[in-house]
């Protein structure tokens, strides 16, 4: 695979390439446990978009810019975020961008598994939703979460620490451990995962 180079290949994401991503992900949620035959992840759909209905600037899934989604992840063709997608490796920015729908779709489809013990809360810093952690500048945001993205809402953080946790295979990479904020995101993290994970018996 050679290296993208221009903007318009970082923006742009073919159907195949899509559906590639799709089956990834989905295999390695089926390796953490969460996703199985018939289970409620496993009906979570991706939908490709060629013609971006929400216009230049894209949305994905259930979360930032649909308030009532359909309960399945949207992908848009053409996608500008640049400032947060180009961050990413270009190669796998579908794969990641996948990665992170699947932690909302979790935390949509098993909120219970989210509230139960406030273990939520008590890591992230509040009720899963669109607003920032308590008391915290979206700003600043290096060594207590995993992205700068992740800052801008709890149900953001948790999406961008899902991801990181499936691409990690649940194993918490040396650059989190050193920070203990990132450690009890990542023990609670596998706790839900543990909870969603034991609906398949
Ligand atoms: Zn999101």
């Amino acid at each position: 695979m050679s290296k993208k180079k221009n903007i318009m290949d970082k923006i742009y994401t073919s159907f195949d390439e899509m559906t590639r991503a799709y089956n990834k992900v989905r295999s390695e949620l089926v390796k953490l446990g969460v996703l199985w035959d018939g289970s409620k992840l496993d009906a979570v759909e991706c939908i490709y978009e060629p013609f971006n209905p929400c216009g230049i600037v894209g949305y994905m899934g259930f979360c930032e810019f649909v308030k009532d989604g359909d309960g399945n992840i949207h992908f848009p063709a053409i996608f500008n975020g640049l400032d947060w997608r180009l961050k990413w490796n270009d190669k796998n920015s579908a794969v990641d961008v996948l990665r992170h729908e699947f932690g909302h779709a979790l935390a949509d489809r098993y909120p219970a598994a989210l509230k139960k013990g406030a273990l939520f809360r008590k890591a992230f810093g509040g009720a899963y939703g669109d607003e920032p952690a308590r008391g915290t500048d979206p700003s600043d945001w290096e060594g207590r979460c995993v992205s700068a993205y992740a800052a801008t809402a709890t149900q953001e953080d948790f999406a961008e620490t899902f991801m990181f946790y499936v691409k990690h295979k649940g194993k918490i990479p040396a650059k989190f451990a050193k920070k203990p904020a990132l450690r009890k995101k990542w023990k609670v993290m596998a706790e839900i995962v543990r909870r969603v994970a034991a609906g398949k018996r």
